[in-house]
């Protein structure tokens, strides 16, 4: 099964689109962070990596990608009618990371995160739109685990994720804790797959006031995949 490692990003950012983020106003805060936004872009180097996977066999909650088995009764369901998954991982990279962690700040800090986590952004968009092009993918979706609530796809099943798509921290510097914490933070883990029906998370996310929500909690939704 084929394996891609992506380290060519073209990260466009200016202040202006990151203080839409950030809503700072005072002068002094502007001038420190115009000019911490541009070393972060200038600094920051994403990584992406990607595995080819089979969907082997479906068998109640359990799926077995390319051999590895997964639990979890969302992926067994919005994998029904898959025949191929690309298990990935993306990163905004050490470089900009161990940069932005010598600020001894607090609050610049959390602006800092929030930077890291717009150049995040943008190289995921970037990734997955290559992906799909060279993989001629009209519609896809994605999975991540630990994302939304916990029966979703357990966070505990990161390690077998990172082990399926093999030498993720050679590659791209992307570290798993034993907490499978993803260091840098600002990073991403999943698959992605084929789908006109298309998927978010959030559907299945009783989360209030999350900033980062995607989609309305949907329910019927909940209610449908625990009767499936
Ligand atoms: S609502 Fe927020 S926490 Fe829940 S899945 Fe969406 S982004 Fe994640």
């Amino acid at each position: 099964m084929k394996r891609w490692i992506m380290d060519e990003f073209d990260i466009q950012l200016s202040f202006e689109e990151a203080n839409k983020r950030m809503h700072l106003e005072e002068e002094e805060d502007i001038a420190l962070m115009r000019s911490l936004c541009d070393r972060a872009v200038e600094l920051a180097k994403p990584k992406a990596i990607c595995r080819e996977c089979a969907v082997d066999s479906i068998q109640g909650d359990q799926v077995i990608l390319s051999g590895t088995t997964f639990e979890s009764r969302v992926m067994a369901e919005n994998l029904k009618n898959t025949q191929t998954v690309y298990a990935y991982a993306v990163t905004c990279g050490r470089e900009v990371d161990d940069w932005s962690h010598k600020e001894t700040d607090p609050v610049v800090g959390i602006w800092l995160d929030m930077v890291k986590e717009m150049i995040l952004g943008k190289a995921i968009e970037q990734f997955f739109t290559r992906l799909a092009h060279e993989q001629n993918i009209q519609a896809y979706a994605t999975m991540s685990p630990g994302s939304g609530n916990l029966d979703v796809w357990p966070i505990g099943q990161q390690k077998k994720l990172f082990a399926l798509i093999g030498e993720v921290e050679q590659n791209t510097g992307l570290r798993l804790t034993e907490s499978c914490l993803m260091l840098p933070t600002k990073s991403v883990s999943g698959i992605l797959y084929p789908s006109k029906e298309g998927f978010i998370t959030c559907m299945l996310c009783t989360r209030a006031h999350c900033p980062n929500r995607r989609a309305p909690y949907d329910p019927s939704k909940r209610e449908a995949l625990s009767e499936a």
